[in-house]
């Protein structure tokens, strides 16, 4: 199908971008990766569409000690070559195919905000940021979305109409941390049916310190899990992984759709999560 009409716009710079966005009820264009398969399904169909690929300054990817900032039009392939976040790196290898990552951004993912989307994931366990800018009275107004308030609900983030998402920051992982991302796929590339992102810090007894999982496609939003206390001070290999998975499993709500039972991802949910989590730790274990 075509996606129904709308008013093609290309800013230049910013300023444009932000004047545009504050007038017209219009949809950001970035990798266009979710946002034409949805106007070609006519899921959505926006009056104008603002395409902000050829706004300078917005693709750089800058790694400091304290994490990463991905610009708006970094590719989730640049991203994942750089390889400036170990999590990042797991997570990008599992989304969608390689032509896909060539295009699609990883801000425009975050943006998308789709349930079972893996980026998403990773900002929330590493307890990242947005930010977004908007035309505000005499300038630019800018605000930081931490991810616990970014998500809201199915292909539903913070970002407002009039909103620009500039860029995320994913943070560092603390010395002595090991991360992960388990999923199962009915194909590689595809969406996955349950997937979970770990990260495990270990103390200088190389015991659990902490223990963090993100979950994907078992709520309306990345699930974000503690099981720190569950694990304990205890080297990875006594865990009482039973208990650990079963505190996964009570913090999600699987839905029935027709990929897969309820019940199934709930399974799912508390496999990978152990996965995840004993490969994460095995990561921090390891001398770097
Ligand atoms: C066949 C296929 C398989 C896929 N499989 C997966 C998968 O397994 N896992 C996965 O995570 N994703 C998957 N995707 C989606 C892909 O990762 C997209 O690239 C991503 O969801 C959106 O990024 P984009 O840059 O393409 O955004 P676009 O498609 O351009 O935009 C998506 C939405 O975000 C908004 N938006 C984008 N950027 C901004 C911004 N800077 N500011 C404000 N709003 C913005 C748009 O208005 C739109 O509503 C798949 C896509 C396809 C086509």
């Amino acid at each position: 199908m075509k996606p129904p009409p709308f008013t093609y716009h290309a800013p230049r710079d910013l300023d444009e971008a932000l004047d545009l966005l504050a007038e017209v009820d219009g949809k950001v264009l970035a990798g266009g990766q979710s946002l034409i398969p949805l106007l070609n399904m006519r899921l959505a169909a926006p009056a104008h569409v603002v395409d902000v690929n050829r706004l300078p300054g917005l693709s750089g990817i800058e790694a400091g000690p304290e994490g990463v900032t991905v610009g708006a039009l970094a590719r989730q392939a640049e991203v994942a070559r750089a390889g400036v976040h170990p999590l990042l790196g797991q997570a990008l290898r599992l989304v969608a195919h390689p032509v896909i990552r060539n295009r699609g951004t990883v801000v425009g993912s975050l943006v998308h905000a789709d349930p079972a989307a893996e980026l998403p994931a990773v900002l929330a366990v590493l307890g990242g940021s947005v930010r977004l800018a908007r035309r505000a009275p005499g300038g630019t107004g800018v605000r930081q979305v931490a991810a616990d308030a970014f998500f809201a609900g199915p292909l539903e983030s913070a970002a407002e109409p009039g909103e620009l998402a500039v860029s995320a920051f994913f943070p560092a992982l603390p010395p002595r941390s090991g991360s992960a991302f388990e999923e199962v796929a009915r194909r590689h590339g595809d969406y996955a049916l349950a997937g979970v992102c770990a990260v495990v810090t270990l103390d200088e007894d190389l015991h659990v310190a902490a223990a963090r999982v993100a979950c994907v496609g078992v709520g309306p939003v990345p699930v974000v899990a503690d099981v720190s206390e569950v694990c304990g001070r205890r080297p990875a290999a006594t865990v009482p992984w039973e208990a650990v998975t079963e505190a996964v499993r009570r913090a999600v709500e699987p839905e029935d759709d027709i990929h897969a039972s309820a019940a199934y991802r709930l399974h799912l949910v508390g496999v990978l999560a152990e996965r995840a989590l004993r490969e994460a730790a095995a990561r921090a274990a390891a001398p770097p």
